[in-house]
């Protein structure tokens, strides 16, 4: 026979699924406090099996769907109007000042440029991989969703 009482965890086990410890069966077969608590979470599992699940007699996902604002899709307007703006400028430069950045550019030393162009790659890379990590984020919730109704 067990010496010390069952711990809580022990006795909800022993309630719900019976066991096949012996020194746990002989432990509760002998000690009342040990039954009391057995029988106690025993009625209170069998109250809750039995309790009736309310029925509403209105539709509570249409009512609580109701009341949810409506997604709006949102545009970045801003950073598109931004990018939209360098590439206008960008095209623009290149148009009137073409033939001139080309001997500018070849005043400047390899190592300016590679120090300008590096960065460069490097962040667009980055806001890539960001952009693509936030889409398939977005995706695979979409196909959790869909999966799942
Ligand atoms: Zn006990």
């Amino acid at each position: 026979m067990k010496l010390t009482h069952l711990s809580e965890q022990e006795i909800q086990r022993f309630a719900e699924l019976g066991s096949n410890n012996t020194e746990l069966n002989s432990h509760v077969a002998e000690c009342q406090d040990c039954q009391l608590s057995v029988e106690n979470y025993q009625s209170m599992f069998k109250a809750i099996e039995e309790a009736e699940v309310p029925i509403f007699d209105f539709d509570l996902a249409d009512l609580v769907l109701a009341q949810l604002p409506l997604a709006k899709p949102q545009y970045a307007w801003l950073p598109a109007l931004a990018a939209s703006l360098s590439v206008i400028f960008s095209a623009a430069l290149v148009f009137y000042y073409g033939s001139s950045i080309l001997e500018i550019s070849r005043g400047i030393s390899p190592i300016w440029i590679l120090i300008i162009v590096c960065p460069a790659v490097i962040i667009t890379a980055l806001q890539f991989f960001s952009v693509y990590q936030d889409y398939s984020k977005k995706f695979s919730i979409l196909n959790e969703h869909n999966l799942a109704t």
